[in-house]
């Protein structure tokens, strides 16, 4: 055994940062006249920093991993015989250590892939939040033109006609969402209010689906009222009803019903 092979361990614990004392004062003296240690130092160095650079990698070059894992499978080394040797036989503790550092390195590899996978997920989670976020904004300013008090609502009605009361509901049965807006209605007689119903396409009988009051231009809206689940609708009316509203059925006059299919 040549004495390089003596500082063989000694090197890959320095390259982890993990030789102390007298034994890493030992060796960084002979490092200063071997080039051939000084050489085994840097490949050992290489490994590492190789291994550390490429974690977020699908996985680090075989060569670097098989180096150290073989650095640490060959511990612990056959101590040579004879009294030159002799203060270097040692216990397990330090070839636990390695082994230790080693595995802390793999752990750490192991993390700081995991971690860039994180921030690929955060990555694209922050993107889909802007996505849905811009889809919101959206929305709501459609929604706040629709309800604006201050918007100007204008039927287009065929050129020489008298504008006629008209109502379209948007329904989503799916989210229970149903908007409703009406325009060119008659101002409400006195005790009188103005209520929307639902026709369920099973045939059961109307639901109400809110009680509104025009403004002076006769336009009116209804967004979103209390609604049963899963209501498939085959038509929606209007009805002028009692002001207090009728919550069974409808008992007044129908003023609009849908044009349904
Ligand atoms: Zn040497």
């Amino acid at each position: 055994m040549s004495v390089h092979e003596q500082f063989a361990e000694d090197l890959a614990l320095y390259a982890l940062g993990s030789l102390e004392g007298a034994e890493r004062d030992a060796l960084e003296a002979h490092l200063k006249e071997c080039a051939l240690c000084r050489r085994e130092l840097e490949v050992l160095r290489g490994d590492l920093s190789v291994l550390a650079l490429t974690t977020a990698g699908p996985k680090p070059p075989a060569r670097s991993r098989q180096r150290l894992m073989s650095a640490i499978a060959n511990e612990p080394r056959v101590p040579a015989a004879g009294p030159a040797t002799a203060s270097r036989r040692r216990s397990w503790w330090p070839v636990l250590g390695w082994v230790t550092a080693a595995a802390l390195a793999l752990v750490c590899i192991g993390l700081m892939r995991q971690n860039s996978s994180l921030q690929q997920d955060m990555a694209s989670l922050r993107a889909q939040f802007t996505d849905q976020g811009s889809k919101l904004e959206q929305a709501n300013e459609v929604m706040a033109t629709l309800l604006d008090p201050d918007s100007q609502k204008i039927e287009l009605v065929a050129a020489g006609n008298k504008p006629e009361p008209r109502g379209k509901a948007i329904y989503q049965r799916r989210n229970r969402n149903l908007i409703f807006l009406a325009s060119n209605l008659a101002p409400l007689p006195a005790e009188k209010i103005y209520e929307l119903w639902l026709f369920p396409a099973n045939g059961g009988a109307p639901i109400a689906a809110g009680v509104f009051k025009p403004d002076a231009r006769g336009s009116a809206t209804v967004v979103n009222p209390p609604l049963p689940e899963g209501i498939e609708a085959k038509n929606f009316a209007v009805t002028l009803e009692p002001e207090s509203g009728s919550h069974e059925h409808p008992r007044g006059t129908p003023v609009i019903v849908g044009v349904g299919e």
